[in-house]
Order: structure tokens, then sequence, then C-alpha cells
């Protein structure tokens, strides 16, 4: 195969042969991704390579089994052009690892989840390690069986999106106060039962991957996720980059003081804002409004406000005016062009998105407030973000995730994105 006709750059000069070869098959594989199904004679536009290029690259794709060869296009004239797609043969498990429940399913290359199946458990933050041992066991074998199922794909991995923020070096759970994995090596246990090849991320990082990767905003480099659940986590992506902060530890806004009282929160402060934005502060907002009228989960008070119960509006109401107070801050801070909600709360989307947006707007400073999104199924984006990291690694040689988008910047120019 021909070296790059424009030699590739690296931020530290010119690449070797081998890492520009590596590049421009990660870009052309990236513009596969985003414009599929399509031709080599696209591809060719919009990667700036040869066509010649081009044709060695996808017939060295095909090659790997990651590219097949799919339906002709149509031309006015000429020789119908063969396009070009993603081989959705490869696929990931992903499990979304949630305080009182376990989401898991089977996603393809393309974003489309194939099989969920969910695992209900009793854990607690002060269960033991055994406990939580436990649990981890019977959900790794359920994700097993589940794999087994569809026993005709090829599996690239496991993705899991947790609560909590992951140390990306040694796989641990640094910081997870609503819930107890922190304390037992997660990666091992769950190492231990599927043998393969495995990516942990906090959730909110992994709404914010499956957003770039398979959602509506590939293009945008400025965003923020928002995951509102038992706690509440950021994830941030800013100048095109996910940012993780001194030991992946970026993003915890839910303990980000708001108020000098208040009650305690699982980090052991208080004031912190997810005591009074979260879905446990929703609860107990109602609980205080009506003590004789027992709910029992956040779900159930959902269920209250879509029915017009008035005391359950006015608690979201409540929890709302907090979330946009400290989305207020953030959008102050970190000037995103979007905010994604994604949490339980979105099924209230049309009351709750004028709420947080008029108050975003009535504590701007600047006439560029962001737009407040919510994810349609918060679920399906943690599995699909958590696959996403599977793939993205699996597919990829040089381009790392966060730097992609200067290939899409840069539009006709095979620019490297060495990390
Ligand atoms: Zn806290």
């Amino acid at each position: 195969m021909n070296v790059t006709e424009k030699p590739a750059r690296t931020r530290r000069g010119v690449a070797s042969s081998e890492t520009a070869r590596e590049i421009n098959r990660d870009i052309v594989l990236h513009a596969i991704h985003l414009h599929q199904p399509v031709s080599r004679a696209d591809l060719a536009r919009l990667t700036g390579l040869q066509p010649s290029t081009v044709s060695v690259i996808i017939a060295q794709l095909i090659d790997e089994g990651w590219v097949v060869p799919g339906s002709l296009g149509r031309l006015p004239r000429g020789r119908r052009p063969t396009y070009v797609t993603l081989n959705d043969r490869h696929v990931t498990l992903a499990i979304d690892l949630r305080p009182g429940k376990a989401n898991l399913a089977v996603v393809d290359i393309n974003g489309k989840i194939l099989g969920r199946e969910a695992v209900a458990f009793e854990i607690k933050a002060s269960s033991t390690p055994e406990e939580a041992r436990i649990v981890i066991a019977h959900i790794a074998r359920a994700a097993r069986s589940l794999r087994a199922t569809y026993g005709d794909r090829m599996f690239q991995g496991l993705g899991v999106s947790v609560s909590g923020r992951v140390d990306q070096r040694t796989h641990r759970l640094l910081f997870s106060p609503n819930a107890p994995w922190g304390q037992i090596d997660l990666y091992a246990e769950l190492q231990r039962v599927l043998d393969t090849p495995i990516e942990m991320e906090n959730a909110a990082n992994a709404c914010i991957v499956a957003e770039r990767w398979f959602g509506n905003f590939s293009d945008v480099s400025n965003m923020i996720a928002v995951s509102v659940s038992e706690g509440i986590g950021v994830g941030m992506l800013l100048d095109g980059r996910l940012v993780r902060g001194r030991e992946d530890m970026a993003g915890e806004f839910g303990h980000m003081p708001l108020e000098e009282t208040g009650p305690i929160c699982g980090c052991g402060s208080v004031g912190c804002w997810e005591t009074f934005a979260s879905n446990r502060a929703g609860l107990r907002y109602y609980r205080e409004l009506a003590p004789e009228s027992p709910v029992n989960s956040f779900q159930e008070l959902l269920e209250l406000a879509l029915q017009g119960d008035i005391r359950a509006l006015r608690s979201i109401d409540k929890m709302m005016t907090y979330l946009a107070r400290g989305l207020a801050m953030l959008a102050a801070g970190l000037a995103p062009e979007i905010i994604i909600i994604v949490g339980d709360c979105t099924a209230l989307w049309p009351r709750i998105c004028p709420l947080l947006e008029s108050q975003l707007i009535a504590k701007s400073f600047t006439p560029h407030t962001p737009r407040v999104v919510a994810a349609l199924d918060g679920d399906a984006a943690r599995l699909r973000g958590a696959a996403a990291l599977v793939l993205h690694k699996m597919l990829f040689h040089q381009m790392d995730f966060a730097s992609r988008h200067e290939s899409e910047q840069s539009g006709s120019k095979p620019v490297p994105a060495v990390a």
C-alpha cells in the first residue's frame, strides 16, 4: 500500500509511514462510520485521500472483517459504485450498573440494541464486599447467557457503565458514594466470569460517548451530559475532548456545595447539589408534602406526577428548580452548546424542559444559552456508550475517542489524531 500522498503530521512532527498508514485507515473507517453506506469515490472526496489509496484501505478493512461491501449505488451514467458499510456482525456486551438494577444488552457496531435484559438486586452503599461480589457474579452470569443467545455474532468485549468515577489506568472504581462497588475489584470479578476485554466508564461519560459515536450530536464539540438518578454525575466534552481531570475524577458536580445546610450526602458532606436535585431529593420533597401518602420509589412518584397529582408535580418542580441552579453554574463555567439530561425525570420533559430553559436564560449573562435536550432513552444511552468505548478501541489503531473531532473539522485533509 502506498504511503499517504500528503505526509501525515502528528503533533510531534511527520508520522512514520506505518503510523501514517494507520492514521489514514482510521480516517477512512471513521468516514464509513459517519456516512455509510458510502462509495469509494465519496470516501475519497470526504477524506481528501487519493481514490487508489481509499481502495487499498477498503480492501484491507474488508480483509480485517470490519467492513463489508453492500448494495450497488445508482449514477446517471457509468459503472454503478458498490457501497460499503461497517460489518454489523461485530457486537459487544454492555452492562449499565445502577444501585438497584443492572441493564444488560448486546449492541452491534452501529449502536443497534439487539437484545436486552434487566437484573434486579437489593444492595446498599453499606453492603459488604462479599454481598457486592455475589451480586456482580449474578450479573456476570446473566451477561454470559445473553452472549450465548447471540452465539453467531462476533463479540468484541464488554462495556460497563457505572455511576462513580473509574481510574482508567487501574480500572478501579474511585468514587461511588451511592453503591458498594468501590469496595471490590469490579473489573476482575467480571473478567473472571466473562473472560473478555472490558472497558469501564462513568455513566455520564458513557452518555457523551453515545451521543458522539451514535447520536445526533457527532459534530458538537462542547456538550455536557447530566445524569440525574440516585445522585448526579456530569460528563463533559469540551473543545472536542472528553474531560477526565486528575485521576479521572472530573465531573463530580453532584458534590458541589450549593447550600450551607441540608441533608447529609453520600459523600459525607452537607449541602451538595445532588441532595437537592437528585431523584432522592424529589422523593424527599414529596414525603414532606404528603407524609400520609407512602411512595416507595422515584418511579412511583413519576407515575403520580404523570397522572396530574399536584403534590407530586410540585415535588418534581422543586427538584428541577435546584437542578436548574446547578446547570446555570455549569453553563456559566463551561460554555456548552448542548446540555443533555439523562434520567427518569425526562418522562416529564414537556413540563420540565421549559422550566430548566427559562432558569438558564434568567441566569445567563450572554445571549448564548445552551440548548437543553433529553436523552430519549437514558438506559439505552448508557448501554450504547459503554459499547461504543469497546468498539472504538477495537476499530481504531491511532485515533483516540476524544480526538476524532479533529479529523471532522479538518474536513478534506487526512489529519492524524495521535493521543
Ligand atoms: Zn456530596
